[in-house]
């Protein structure tokens, strides 16, 4: 976000006419059909500057003047934000299947390269187009977090299946943000959340007989772990443990 180089922001400034430069930081300006001025910051942290149609420049330039105190406000609120969360960067530790592994990133000088995680030696490699912007490399290692856990979960689900002589439901993985899984008793459809893929494997086994128990008991009572905990008897330690530490990547 900060350019230093006085020449840069001016190039920038020539070829970007909806850009204005507040010192290092660009807000990006949109004529739009709105009342007032509109200053917003969005998820990459980039200022929006939503302006009148007949509002002159100048209002516009005043407005963000006096704005400047609110702006440094939320980019530091914004760089803690990210300062707390995975930046996908060559040397970063990701958890993979309980343990931490170095993340890799290779660069391709291709800027229309594809973005591809694999499992390297000791490491989780990146392969990135040059300059790719997290939400790629994010992209690129949900990807291979997917298909491993698609891997890892089949023998799983067939274990437990016998286990509780029933038939899974269509499976799908997505990242949720605060289950492990979860069941449609009715339809049958089972979810499991990417980020099982950071865990010990040894969590799979709980999260499967947990949704698989829905199938007979939908809620949480007493029946539901009666007869979870008849299938596994850990159910209750196994729980506790991967709820305690929320380690996302
Ligand atoms: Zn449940």
């Amino acid at each position: 976000m900060s350019v230093k180089a006085g020449s840069n922001q001016k190039v920038r400034r020539v070829r970007d006419e909806g850009v204005y430069w507040l010192g290092d930081t660009p807000v990006y300006l949109t004529r739009k059909n709105v009342r007032n001025l509109r200053l917003r910051i969005d998820v990459r942290g980039e200022f929006h500057l939503s302006i009148p149609w007949r509002a002159p420049m100048s209002l516009a330039r005043d407005f963000l003047h006096e704005q400047s105190a609110w702006i440094a406000r939320q980019q530091e609120r914004f760089s803690r934000r990210q300062a707390t969360q995975p930046q996908l960067v060559d040397g970063e530790t990701v958890a993979w299947w309980g343990q931490d592994i170095p993340l890799k990133i290779v660069e391709n000088p291709h800027p229309r390269a594809r973005a591809v995680a694999e499992v390297g030696a000791g490491a989780i490699v990146l392969n990135v187009p040059v300059g790719a912007p997290l939400e790629k490399r994010q992209r690129a290692l949900d990807k291979l977090r997917k298909t491993s856990l698609e891997i890892r979960l089949a023998p799983v689900l067939a274990k437990w299946a016998a286990v509780f002589e029933t038939e899974p439901g269509a499976v799908r993985i997505r990242r949720m943000k605060s289950r492990w899984g979860s069941c449609n008793p009715r339809t049958r459809a089972l979810t499991f959340n990417l980020e099982l893929s950071a865990k010990d494997p040894k969590y799979l086994d709980y999260v499967v007989a947990h949704e698989f128990t829905h199938y007979f008991h939908p809620n949480h009572g007493p029946e539901f772990h009666a007869l979870l905990s008849a299938k596994l008897p850990q159910e209750r330690q196994l729980h506790r443990a991967l709820n305690r530490r929320k380690r996302t990547a």
